[in-house]
């Protein structure tokens, strides 16, 4: 069986994002038809429904929210890191049972960016780090590529061992 992928679903055009509508990757989607693709949405499996308020970090990144260092915040104030830390945790759930390896997460999302997500100001500005799911799954051991490494991803996906 060829190898898994953990896909954030909006990638594929669910229309899952806070704004209702999806953020399809041709490329993406032409993955998922040649690998195994396990889709997640970590906001909605947490309990934040759709259309939903825009959430940031406050005060750190997904490293600091595992470490109850800094909490996620809506855009009206509301506190939602426990929503973020259970979407985070079913997303590394299903990768563990599918035994995946690689994630294609989408850049920027306080879930499931990589490398560089919004600030914590709601004014579109970024900050390095990673969104909660993507910091849990690195911590897994789950190499996670945003839809600007699709190269990369394709490379880490072909050098998956192949499932019996
Ligand atoms: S970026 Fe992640 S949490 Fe946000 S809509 Fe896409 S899959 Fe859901």
């Amino acid at each position: 069986m060829s190898p898994a992928i953990l896909v954030s679903s909006c990638l594929i055009g669910e229309k899952c994002a806070y704004d209702g509508r999806g953020r399809a990757v041709s490329v993406v989607k032409e993955l998922c038809e040649r690998f195994r693709c396990i889709c997640v949405c970590p906001e909605m499996s947490g309990g934040l429904g759709c259309p939903r308020e825009v959430h940031e970090i406050a005060g750190g990144s997904g490293e600091d929210i595992l470490d109850g260092k800094a909490r996620v915040l809506s855009l009206s104030g509301k506190v939602r890191t426990g929503h973020f830390m259970r979407g985070a945790k079913i997303a590394l759930e299903k990768a563990l049972q599918n035994s995946i390896s690689v994630a294609i997460l989408k850049r920027h999302s306080p879930s499931c960016g990589k490398n560089r997500i919004h600030a914590g100001k709601f004014d579109g500005t970024l900050r390095d780090g990673n969104g909660v799911t993507t910091a849990l799954l690195l911590r897994h051991g789950i190499r996670v590529f945003s839809e600007d490494e699709l190269e990369n991803a394709a490379q880490a996906l072909c050098a998956s061992p192949i499932e019996k």
